[in-house]
């Protein structure tokens, strides 16, 4: 905050103020007028009036012109609001000088009393532009100091030294109270500015925000919520303006709290506390209709300008159906849904090296569909993708949850089986080409078929490669083949 700013600001509130000053001198000047009137000659009397009226005048003048001030011309306009300030000060000094002067003595305890009543008004309304107050009462009171000195009798002298003191006090308590003015307006255009700055930036924030591929949340410190992008009013279903009408609520309206993370508790107050960001995963959002979407939530401090105090959060969410939805379409393959091949090679990689760290076995079953290409042949290409889907359910549904099953080629499968040894994983293969055997595969063009697999096994041993193991597996397959297919083949050696 710019302390000509606030100079500006006081030169202004005094501008509006001006009328109360105006009137106040206009009636004191008539009370004093009445009083002292008719023991003045009229010379005086007129330029009396002219010097009550001129410095008004001019104050009314520029208290019009103030209005169009500038930081700029400030300064400017702070002289010739002190110059009046002056004349009026000079003008209640003369005034008292010439009561003293003219007026019988009980008039002059009267012009005391209103000299000093104004000294002690002024604080109040015109030491807040600095230099004025002094500019107003160091030429009344010091003149009126001055023409007591010069009488050069005890009484005005102990007057003159009454005024001085009192003039000294005044001055002190002027700037006292300039300086907490001071500060409490400070504090005031502190505050004024920061609201200001929050709905400009609430403006810029939508500007930037509403081109974002993600949710936007701000919450003030209270952890109320104050602003939703564009994107996040799409993708929730919920307006701003709805959200806004039931602050309270927002969190719970939003967010499945099923995996009992409270989004106000455990996102909001503690970004506020510790200051730093969070990310979480896996969070579940409500939309209006009460369809539920997965989403990864970040949520970090907004600080103010010096980087200290956080003034809300923000939190920015990502919906993740698209995302997983795109992984899947990556990781899996589209006619069985089961994992492609890309995603099988890292995935045995990794089952490897966790056998080895476990020092657990590992198994691997290769699948292929006997004489597939009759099928394709005899009941068409689409007869031979139904069957494809129904082989893969059936090793779907054959195998644990932790083993994992993915589409190797056209119409070979493959297994991996962690912790599994040679023996059950024949067992298991054993049990798969039973089921297929068994099994009639009814197509849609009401025929229903029968239909064959060989599997090879292959297991692990220490520190063996993918690309062994896989050749172990093939070796065995293209046995089982060789020894009439229909079988279980592994190679023990
Ligand atoms: P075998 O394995 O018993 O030696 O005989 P096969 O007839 O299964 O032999 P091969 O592996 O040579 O034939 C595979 C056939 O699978 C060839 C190809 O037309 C067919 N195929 C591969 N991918 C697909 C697919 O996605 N859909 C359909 N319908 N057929 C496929
Ligand atoms: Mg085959
Ligand atoms: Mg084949």
């Amino acid at each position: 905050m710019q302390e000509g700013t606030i100079e500006l600001e006081q030169l202004l509130e005094a501008g509006r103020k001006i009328h109360l000053t105006l009137f106040g001198n206009l009636i004191l000047g008539l009370c004093i007028l009445i009083v002292i009137g008719n023991a003045l000659p009229p010379i005086l009397l007129t330029g009396w009036v002219l010097l009550l009226i001129l410095p008004l005048l001019l104050r009314v003048a520029l208290m019009l012109t103030y209005q169009k001030a500038t930081p700029e011309t400030l300064t400017q306009w702070q002289r010739y609001f002190i110059i009046a300030s002056f004349l009026t000060g000079l003008f209640w000094g003369i005034a008292a000088i010439i009561v003293e002067l003219y007026a019988p003595a009980i008039y002059q305890g009267f012009i005391a009393f209103i000299v000093g009543g104004l000294a002690a008004a002024g604080i109040v309304t015109s030491s807040s532009i600095r230099w004025n107050y002094p500019a107003f009462i160091l030429p009344m009171l010091l003149s009126l100091a001055c023409f007591d000195f010069y009488q050069n009798d005890t009484p005005h002298l102990l007057m003159a030294t009454a005024i001085i003191i009192f003039t000294i006090i005044m001055l002190s308590s002027a700037i006292g109270f300039r300086k907490l003015q001071f500060e409490k307006y400070k504090m005031l255009q502190m505050l004024r500015a920061s609201y200001d700055e929050l709905q400009i930036s609430e403006q810029q924030m939508k500007d930037i925000t509403n081109s974002m591929g993600e949710g936007l949340f701000v919450f003030d410190t209270s952890g109320e919520l104050i602003f939703l992008n564009a994107e996040g009013e799409r993708l929730l279903g919920w307006s701003l303006q709805e959200l806004l009408e039931d602050k309270q609520e927002i969190c719970y309206k939003i967010h499945s709290q099923e995996n009992g993370l409270d989004m106000k508790k455990h996102l909001i107050q503690k970004v506020l506390v510790y200051g730093e960001t969070l990310r979480v995963s896996n969070q579940q959002f409500k939309r209006k209709d009460g369809t539920l979407f997965s989403v990864s939530l970040t949520a970090a401090p907004i600080h103010s300008k010096d980087g200290i105090e956080s003034k809300g959060v923000v939190i920015v969410f990502e919906d993740l159906t698209v995302k997983n939805h795109l992984e899947k379409l990556a990781f899996h393959d589209a006619l069985t849904g089961l994992y492609n091949r890309g995603d099988f090679d890292k995935k045995l990689q990794e089952e490897l090296n966790r056998a080895l760290r476990y020092e657990t076995s590992l198994s691997l079953l290769m699948l292929d569909i006997d004489f597939f290409k009759n099928i394709n042949d005899t009941y068409g290409h689409q007869a031979g993708d139904e069957v494809l889907k129904s082989i893969a359910t059936i090793i779907l549904t054959s195998i644990r949850n932790n083993d994992y099953g993915a589409r190797y080629g056209g119409e070979e499968f493959i297994v991996i089986l962690p912790e599994t040894n040679t023996t059950e994983a024949i067992v298991l293969a054993e049990r798969i080409k039973e089921t297929i055997e068994k099994n009639e595969f009814n197509l849609s063009n009401d025929t229903a078929i029968h239909l064959t697999i060989s599997i090879g096994v292959a297991s692990s041993t220490k520190g063996i490669s993918p690309e062994y193991l896989l050749e172990v597996a093939d070796n065995a397959l293209y046995k089982a083949k060789e020894n009439g297919r229909n079988q279980v083949w592994f190679d023990p050696s």
